[in-house]
């Protein structure tokens, strides 16, 4: 360029280095040189270039630098070029827009290139770009092909923490709750996981609630090959490809989608401390509920301060009943024991059952996802041509027919049988009795 500049006798002023957004950005919106194609950087005499292509991304951004220096009367230079470009000439004109043409048509090869790279490479069912998170890509030569992806010892340990819990105790326990507790712990975001997986200095990003949710939701987690957040289906069998084990099961999966998506927020205002009877006492001359009163040199209290803000209701609450808090909290815990203390505890646990709640929950996730995209008119011919098209399934040979067999009840017929299995639900709810060993089984 220094030759070029010095061919025209001009010097060089400033230098706009967009070396990082290649010529595939709009000139005008560039780091560097936009400012000066937008006169903000103060003038200049013109515009010196190593070839036309680094001027524009396509024949319209080349024309339209170039005009906006003829206009403005400025000089254009490319090296290879002799002089500068005077554009109000035939030949120089044409030339000029036939290596901006040129530059087009490469970038456009470029592209189709690594387009079709990426199908092939989805076709055969292998992964490309970045793992999700819980996974990681194997490699057996460094920066080579990925060999296969296997579970990332920690952040699968992280994630399924996260479902775990929320599974235990959905109404309390939140995306939004466990993005601020992994936050408190320093987990590394998704994000911020990545770039340290790759060698690079992790950017302190926090979890944010809804990436944790999209997660979460997202099949991936079952260990699928995903395109645009859907499973890329096989060529062969019309079935998801699988990569890798899941981080869990389908039917934890389905049951994290009813704990996170059907979640209704509650309005019950919680309190952070540790009060034993917050929300829990109620004051006895006017039912609302008793506060804590905290100072220096006394012990917390329980107290109602319903009167003391004008509330209609407790206008002769008075003298309003004021007890030191561990002295209720004993009191109550005391009462709490004799009353209470050899009841039942209930609890939901999670069991992940034999296999055939699974093995059922997937092929019904197939058959929903079968049936919309026939209602979506993704296939409407009888039989479809094997390969056309990106993971289309052979339509004639997998699609499970309803048919009713001579006892009247339906059957599958075709690719696909279905039996009634004895356990139908995801989960079985396991009831213990507390202090006592044996367990029963019931089907949820
Ligand atoms: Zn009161």
């Amino acid at each position: 360029m220094l030759t070029a500049a010095a061919s025209v006798g001009a010097h060089i002023i400033g230098w706009a280095d967009d070396w990082e957004v290649s010529g595939a950005t709009d000139p005008m919106t560039r780091p560097s040189l936009g400012p000066w194609l937008r006169d903000e950087r103060g003038p200049y005499d013109g515009l010196v270039a190593a070839a036309v292509d680094r001027l524009g991304r396509n024949v319209v951004d080349c024309l339209n630098t170039g005009y906006k220096m003829r206009d403005e009367k400025k000089m254009l230079v490319t090296y290879g070029h002799d002089g500068a470009w005077d554009l109000d000439d035939p030949a120089d004109e044409n030339r000029f827009t036939m290596e901006a043409w040129g530059a087009q048509m490469e970038l456009r090869a470029i592209q189709r290139r690594n387009r079709d790279a990426t199908v092939k490479t989805r076709a055969a069912g292998r992964p490309k770009g970045k793992p999700s998170y819980g996974f990681r890509y194997v490699r057996t030569v460094m920066g080579g092909k990925i060999d296969h992806v296997e579970l990332h010892p920690h952040a699968s340990q992280v994630i399924r923490e996260v479902a775990r819990r929320i599974l235990a105790d959905p109404d309390d326990v939140t995306p939004s709750s466990e993005a601020a507790r992994l936050n408190r712990a320093g987990e590394l975001s998704p994000a911020d996981h990545l770039a340290v997986m790759y060698g690079k200095p992790a950017g302190g990003r926090p979890w944010s609630p809804q990436s944790l949710k999209n997660i979460l939701l997202s099949e991936a987690t079952l260990g699928y090959l995903m395109h645009r957040n859907k499973p890329v289906l096989s060529r062969e069998d019309g079935n998801p490809v699988k990569l890798c084990e899941g981080l869990w099961d389908r039917a934890t999966h389905e049951a994290l989608k009813t704990a996170v998506s059907n979640r209704k927020a509650t309005w019950i205002r919680r309190s952070n401390r540790e009060y034993l009877l917050t929300n829990v006492a109620l004051c006895g001359q006017c039912h609302t509920r008793l506060y804590t009163q905290t100072s220096n040199d006394v012990p917390p209290r329980y107290t109602c301060t319903a009167r003391n803000k004008g509330w209609l209701q407790s206008q002769h609450c008075r003298p309003a009943p004021l007890i030191y808090a561990h002295l209720l909290d004993a009191y109550v815990e005391e009462w709490f024991l004799r009353e209470l203390g050899d009841g039942l505890i209930y609890e939901t646990v999670y069991d992940p059952g034999n296999g055939i709640a699974e093995r059922i929950a997937e092929t019904r996730a197939n058959r929903e996802r079968l049936r919309a995209d026939r209602e979506a008119g993704l296939y409407d011919a009888r039989t479809t041509p094997p390969g056309s098209g990106t993971g289309t399934p052979r339509w004639d040979a997998n699609w499970p027919r309803w048919k009713p067999n001579p006892r009247g009840h339906p059957v599958w017929s075709g690719g696909l049988r279905a039996r009634r299995s004895p356990t139908g639900g995801f989960a079985h709810r396991t009831y213990k009795p507390a202090r006592r060993s044996c367990s029963t089984s019931v089907c949820g």
